[in-house]
């Protein structure tokens, strides 16, 4: 088998794994990163919807999740799968915005899409790449 071939197949077997386990030794080597990340990306987004909007966050939770990338609750407390550090930014981005924007928009009606597409215009496009993420 040539070197070029052994790279794909692990490549493959790579993503499998990532979006599938529930590793608890990947999510502790990657956990503290991908905390800093998403601090960092609430915090710019919210330079967007705080003011505009009067959104605030609550706490931010990075946990190591089988299927949901990310949650909001009632009281604007957020959710994300750690696994958001393997997604390319752009997704990664949208996840953040979309719990965002349930802080004041607790469903998935007009208002909520408005509210979203204000940061990610093509945020349509978006969910399908992130539909084929699995
Ligand atoms: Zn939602």
């Amino acid at each position: 088998m040539k070197l070029f071939d052994l790279r794909s197949m692990f490549r493959i077997r790579l993503k499998r794994s990532v979006y599938r386990t529930r590793s608890r030794r990947l999510y502790e080597a990657h956990k503290e990163n991908v905390r800093s990340v998403i601090h960092d990306r609430v915090n710019h987004f919210i330079g967007h919807y705080g003011p505009r909007h009067g959104i605030a966050v609550g706490r931010i939770a990075v946990r190591n999740q089988k299927s949901r990338w990310g949650s909001c609750s009632k009281k604007g407390n957020l959710n994300f799968n750690y696994k958001l550090t393997f997604l390319p930014p752009e997704l990664r981005d949208y996840v953040i915005v979309h719990e965002i924007c349930h802080i004041k928009e607790f469903n998935h009606g007009r208002g909520f899409w408005d509210l979203v597409k204000e940061t990610v215009p093509d945020y349509k496009e978006v969910r399908k790449k992130l539909k084929e993420v699995r």
